[in-house]
């Protein structure tokens, strides 16, 4: 997965803008501007909530086009004490997609800067944002076997193809019926530790939206998109966008050690409606013509649908201490 996305020449994310229509998806907040507009105005809020340190860092995982750290730096241009605060830091591996994002970001005025990884972003409070970025994280898969659980690797036939063999050795994980999958993701796992561990060291917030599940692992996630569509995941390496489901509740374990809580996930609807969506769109749509307010309410749907992004996309947020972020609640 490491070589297919990020290799310096062939990776699919150094390549190329895989977003868009003329692309291979689109994510939300190439969808419509609601979805980075509630993002920004709960950043703010969360900055409130942790007591508004200045300077406090910004950061984004994977920013993509840029899309949604513009809108949320127009929220935030609206709120002087927050706007004045922020230090913009977009982690990202693209060499391609940071010149778009330079673009994106062209007439904000906040300090930008570009990391490689968490790692170079200045110590001190920090607000992050990671949309459709963990799933993009390498995993490692598991099969169950009648003598225990095999590592899924990648090897060549004699021909030369691409192929799923077995790994020596077995792994100690509960006991399956033959043939069931099961996936982790330690890289995930070693970034939302590093993220935790900042926030619960110097005071922040943290929202991570992604699809994926909560409960115990289900099986094989790992999939491969190509102009929209299912491929086979080995079928284009370093043409085809490759992307396991998140395990959130892995995530969430993996803040363990931190003086942080975990708030969530709950479904990508129920946060973005709590957050406004609905007042957000009518505002948009408002005395505008009725192509207009039909492209927004295809936004809210797109957004928010139980049957389109609203349900498989969850969102998790760690807070510092014991602070609880909108729209969460203590039960
Ligand atoms: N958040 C954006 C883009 C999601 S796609 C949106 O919602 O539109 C994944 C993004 O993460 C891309 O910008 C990709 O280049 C970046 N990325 C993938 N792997 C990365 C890594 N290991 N470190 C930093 N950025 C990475």
């Amino acid at each position: 997965m490491t070589w297919c996305l990020a290799d310096p020449a062939d990776g699919y994310y150094i390549k190329q803008d895989p977003f868009g229509r003329g692309g291979d998806f689109i994510t939300a907040p190439e969808v419509s501007q609601l979805f980075g507009e509630l993002i920004g105005g709960w950043l703010a809020d969360a900055w409130r909530r942790i007591g508004a340190p200045s300077p406090v860092n910004l950061v984004e995982a994977g920013p993509g086009r840029g899309t949604l750290m513009a809108d949320i730096l127009r929220v935030a241009s609206h709120q002087p004490g927050f706007r004045d605060a922020v230090q913009v830091h977009l982690v990202e591996i693209s060499p391609v997609l940071r010149t778009v994002q330079q673009e994106t970001l062209e007439n904000c005025t906040a300090n930008k800067n570009w990391h490689d990884s968490l790692d170079s972003v200045p110590d001190g409070p920090v607000l992050l944002v990671a949309n459709e970025f963990f799933d993009a994280l390498p995993i490692r898969q598991y099969v169950a076997g009648a003598s225990g659980w095999r590592e899924r690797r990648i090897g060549l036939t004699d021909t030369g193809e691409l192929t799923f063999s077995l790994g020596p050795g077995t792994l100690d994980l509960p006991k399956a019926p033959e043939g069931s999958i099961a996936e982790i993701s330690p890289a995930s796992l070693a970034v939302m530790e590093r993220i935790a561990d900042r926030i619960g060291r110097y005071g922040g917030a943290a929202l991570v939206i992604d699809y994926g599940y909560s409960g115990p692992a289900t099986g094989e996630t790992l999939q491969a998109v190509r102009k929209h569509d299912y491929v086979g995941v080995l079928a284009d390496p370093g043409d085809a966008d490759l992307t396991a489901h998140v395990d959130f509740a892995a995530l969430e374990r993996a803040c363990g050690d931190c003086d942080v809580t975990c708030h969530g996930p709950i479904g990508q609807g129920e946060f973005l409606l709590a957050l406004g969506l609905l007042e957000r769109a009518g505002q948009l749509g408002h005395g505008k013509d009725e192509t207009v307010q039909k492209s927004v309410q295809a936004a809210v749907e797109r957004l928010a649908g139980p049957d389109q992004m609203g349900e498989l996309f969850k969102v998790m947020a760690v807070t510092s201490g014991q602070v609880i972020p909108l729209p969460f609640t203590t039960d």
